[in-house]
């Protein structure tokens, strides 16, 4: 059998935040339903914050509530702070993803807090869930850590600091996160080696965004580099608050498309995938769609890794 990969769809969170419209809570939970069908396992559907910062994500609640119910999907809500991972637990999240800057400028801007503190509530995050009766994991997210568009240039030592205080807090897993989309494939090749060498297989994912056009070639290093997990979002929905224009994640078809292609299974049925971009544009008409393979369909050369 082939390695397996690991996609995880962000599209309702990460996608539907940058969103112009509000797709209703119906179509979300229907769009997600979908998905999980297609053989999607991991879905990121949404973020525990107050609904006057992100009114998108207002409903989060009822989508986690709703979607937990999907048998065999892992359902992720993210969470910025203790209260959002406890509002997370209640609604019965399987795993509650904290971002956390490592860029000074982006953890201020976004969390009002220094990289350092949101070690610090990260750990808070991991003993409160621990004493809970349920286990719910801890997904902690190095954001910014190819660069970022505050402070520019974030010194590779930098992120490897704010991940090893992510492994001492007690996060069950650590992603490396190209927030806005300015890495290349040689700096993700570097920081994937580095902090994989300092901190083993827990930091087992990359979050990665297409601004530039280098997503799937950054996908391409960093498997080369042992990574076996990688966000991204159906349509490469969504955008870059600091680029506008740009599109979103990497597109979830198309990194698919890719892995099934070089022989790793992802178990993902690509036909159906692509068919719930219908439901997505029903839910959020009007909103701009990425995308290789939905434009060009199947060649007739693919073949599903075996
Ligand atoms: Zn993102």
């Amino acid at each position: 059998m082939s390695e397996h990969v690991q996609v995880c769809e962000v599209g309702p969170r990460d996608g539907l935040q940058m969103a112009a419209g509000r797709m209703p809570t119906d179509a979300k939970i229907a769009w997600i339903a979908a998905m999980a069908a297609s053989g999607v396992t991991e879905i990121e559907v949404g973020s525990f914050v107050p609904a006057r910062v992100i009114p998108q994500m207002a409903d989060t609640d009822d989508v986690v509530r709703a979607t937990t119910q999907i048998p065999g999907l892992i359902v992720t809500g993210l969470a910025p702070n203790l209260r959002g991972a406890q509002a997370a637990y209640a609604a019965g999240a399987h795993r509650v993803a904290v971002p956390v800057s490592v860029s000074d400028g982006h953890s201020r801007a976004n969390l009002n807090r220094t990289p350092a503190e949101q070690v610090a509530e990260v750990a808070r995050i991991v003993e409160w869930t621990r004493a809970q009766p349920r286990k719910m994991l801890v997904a902690a997210a190095c954001s910014t850590a190819f660069g970022c568009s505050i402070d520019g240039t974030v010194p590779e030592a930098a992120v490897l600091a704010v991940a090893s205080g992510l492994a001492a807090a007690g996060a069950d897993t650590i992603s490396l996160c190209d927030t806005v989309g300015y890495a290349h494939p040689a700096q993700i090749r570097s920081l994937v080696r580095a902090a994989r060498a300092e901190l083993g297989s827990k930091v087992d994912n990359l979050h990665l965004h297409d601004t530039m056009g280098l997503g799937l070639a950054n996908a391409l290093a960093g498997l080369e580099e042992g990574i076996r997990a990688f966000d991204s979002s159906l349509a490469g929905l969504g955008g870059c608050p600091y680029a506008p224009g740009a599109s979103g994640n990497i597109v979830t078809e198309d990194l698919v498309f890719m892995l099934e292609s070089m022989g790793f299974r992802t178990g993902i049925d690509l036909d159906k995938l692509v068919a719930t971009r219908a439901l997505l544009a029903a839910g959020l008409p009007g909103e701009p769609m990425h995308g290789g393979l939905a434009k060009a369909g199947l060649p007739k050369t693919f073949r599903m890794a075996a």
